[in-house]
């Protein structure tokens, strides 16, 4: 006999709350009726543990799309429902749990629930017009049970027959929502959240024997990890993130106290480090998917790493205002940091070379993580690499000087120099000088380096301070005695309205006619202009002008009205070796270089 009843939340208020948060996220129905299921499984399941219930020998949940119809059905073979536990649990937890959910939301500011959960059931109004449950409890002598309701305030229950145990929810889909009736739509979902979930799940079986479930019940995390192979790693990798190229490393988590954290973090190569590319952190709690790169959990600069973290022990049904300032959700982030950064010491300690080649790779994302926090930086410090100009990767802290006292420094004692190189090509000759001057510099090409040195100057002032290679003339490069007044004034003749601050010396190579320094303070100015979008203040030059290279010592001995144009040409000369030319500056250079040539062909020889 059917009973009629009415729903006793004011349900009609909840619709459009729900509605519109689920607005762009309404496919989780499909997660929580599914996750309804394997709840149901596992209920049965530990009645069969407990000597309570007959064994089942094929736990499965089917998912069955009938456009004819028009319905999605989700059917399990768990535990199922008396008539009273349907009226207890679906009647009134489950449109009560709603009610809550509204409740907290709307406490929450209306900012995000973290896991989406705690809509459960009634979730499937969202795309439902109506919604029968036909469900025979595992109990024996229990008979089938038909509910039906619209999701508004009433409802109808009452016998049915059915013949095997467990539960079947048959959605009759909106209008609006007949996507979902398509098998790819629902595959793709079904992979989206139930990729891990613990019993198979079918979709639209053809009732064949060698039908394959579309999940991973056993899912390669939930592993120990030395029971894992390498290319169990590998195609783990490929199967859940759609990536063909394998990952470098990966790290395994696996830990059961404090807290229960379980997961695999992958780093991935990196393509171009144009853009710090996005990885994916999926979260799972118990298996069942929660939603992606949740920065609470997990650190934002670990969101370039691709990985799964399942974590029975985060409150999932809260605000992400909440999750901040959890002290659990804290300690889990500090423990998957930690973990990383175990990884990349033991790499560095066990497989230099695999580290080194590795580097490239992971460089920006280590960078990156040292300036985001400080406890990583601390760890990693004396692993951070860099390569020397002669090819070797160093510690960068084997670069580094005595730390000077406070003494000293306020007696205008600088610490420890060390020139760095920022594109190969436009420094060749200042790499050159230093080469033969049997002086070191460290490459820094990422782009992250810029603010990453200054981190390190910060991080270690009495001990560093990183200059361009094309700063300043290192001691080394230089001898003695090259101040020349008459050739300093010839030059700042020749280069007046220029804003150039000429300087003369006498470098040991005396192959180079002169070169231009940037100071580097005035630079990283210049470049923070640029890169904040104040526009451009190129930082004044200095020429250093070099009293020892032939072509210059001709130059002073040469004839006045011949003068001015060779100081401008040596200038342009070295301006290349900095920058590019502006188009007025190469028009003079070329035209210069022209008359010289045919001076020279028409006279000197
Ligand atoms: P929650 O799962 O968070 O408890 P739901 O609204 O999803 O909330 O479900 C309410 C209750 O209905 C569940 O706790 C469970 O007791 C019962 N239930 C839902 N789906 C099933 C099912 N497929 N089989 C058996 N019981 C179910």
């Amino acid at each position: 006999m059917e009973k009629q009843g009415n729903i006793r939340i004011a349900s009609e208020n909840m619709m459009p709350i729900i509605k519109k948060w689920l607005y762009s996220e309404k496919d989780i129905f499909l997660r929580e009726i599914v996750a309804n299921a394997q709840d149901a499984i596992t209920k049965h399941k530990k009645l069969v543990d407990l000597g309570e219930a007959a064994a089942e020998e094929h736990y499965r949940v089917t998912v069955t799309t009938d456009p004819k119809a028009g319905t999605l059905t989700v059917e399990d073979n768990g535990i199922g429902m008396t008539e009273e536990e349907v009226e207890k649990y679906i009647t009134q937890i489950a449109f009560s749990g709603a009610a809550d959910f509204v409740d907290k939301y709307e406490k929450a500011g209306g900012d995000g629930i973290i896991g989406h959960f705690g809509l459960g059931f009634y979730s499937a109004y969202m795309v439902s017009e109506n919604i029968e449950i036909f469900t025979r409890s595992y109990r024996e002598g229990a008979a089938g049970v038909h509910w039906e309701s619209d999701g508004n305030a009433t409802y109808t229950i009452g016998d049915c027959e059915k013949e095997t145990r467990g539960t079947k929810i048959v959605m009759h889909l909106a209008k609006e929502e007949k996507e979902f009736l398509k098998e790819n739509v629902i595959r793709d979902l079904l992979r989206k959240y139930c990729s891990f979930m613990p019993y198979e799940i079918y979709l639209n079986p053809k009732g064949k024997d060698d039908e394959k479930p579309v999940n991973d019940t056993h899912p390669l995390y939930l592993k120990q990890p030395k029971e894992c192979t390498e290319e169990e790693y590998k195609s783990f990798y490929r199967d859940t993130f759609m990536d063909f190229n394998e990952p470098l490393f990966w790290i395994h988590l696996n830990m059961e106290y404090p807290f229960r954290l379980k997961g695999i973090l992958y780093f991935p190569k990196v393509k171009k480090q144009v853009e710090l590319e996005r990885g994916k952190v999926k979260l799972y709690c118990n298996q069942v998917y929660i939603a992606d790169n949740i920065k609470e959990v997990i650190p934002e600069f670990l969101m370039l790493l691709n990985g799964v973290i399942d974590c029975p022990d985060i409150p999932l049904n809260v605000s992400r205002s909440f999750l901040q300032n959890d002290k659990q959700v804290q300690k889990i982030a500090k423990h998957i940091t930690k973990k990383v950064a175990d990884k990349l010491i033991e790499l560095y300690k066990n497989d230099r070379e695999k580290y080194e080649k590795c580097w490239p790779d992971i460089a920006t994302f280590v960078k990156f993580g040292c300036i985001k926090d400080e406890d990583f930086y601390k760890k990693v410090e004396e692993i951070i690499i860099y390569k020397n100009l002669a090819g070797e990767y160093r510690p960068v802290s084997s670069f580094y000087g005595e730390e000077i006292s406070e003494e000293d420094a306020k007696n205008g004692k600088e610490p420890q120099a060390v020139y760095y190189v920022s594109d190969e090509n436009k420094q060749a000759q200042y790499i050159k000088m230093f080469k033969d001057a049997g002086l070191d510099a460290i490459y820094c090409d990422t782009y992250i380096d810029p603010h990453f040195l200054s981190y390190l100057e910060y991080k270690n002032p009495a001990r560093v301070r990183f200059l361009r290679i094309d700063a300043d003339v290192a001691g080394a490069l230089k001898e003695e005695g090259g101040e020349d007044d008459d050739l300093k004034k010839l030059f700042e003749k020749a280069l007046e309205g220029k804003h150039v601050t000429v300087r003369t010396e006498k470098l040991k190579d005396t192959t180079v006619p002169a070169v231009v320094n940037v100071s580097e303070f005035a630079r990283r100015m210049s470049e923070m202009h640029s890169f904040y979008g104040m526009g451009e203040s190129p930082a004044d030059v200095t020429l250093i002008v070099n009293a020892g290279n032939p072509a210059v010592q001709a130059l002073k001995a040469a004839a006045e009205e011949e003068q001015g144009k060779a100081a401008e040409q040596i200038y342009y000369l070295a301006l290349m070796n900095y920058r590019q030319l502006t188009p007025e500056e190469l028009t003079a250079f070329v035209s210069t270089s022209t008359l010289l040539l045919e001076k020279y062909l028409k006279n000197d020889r």
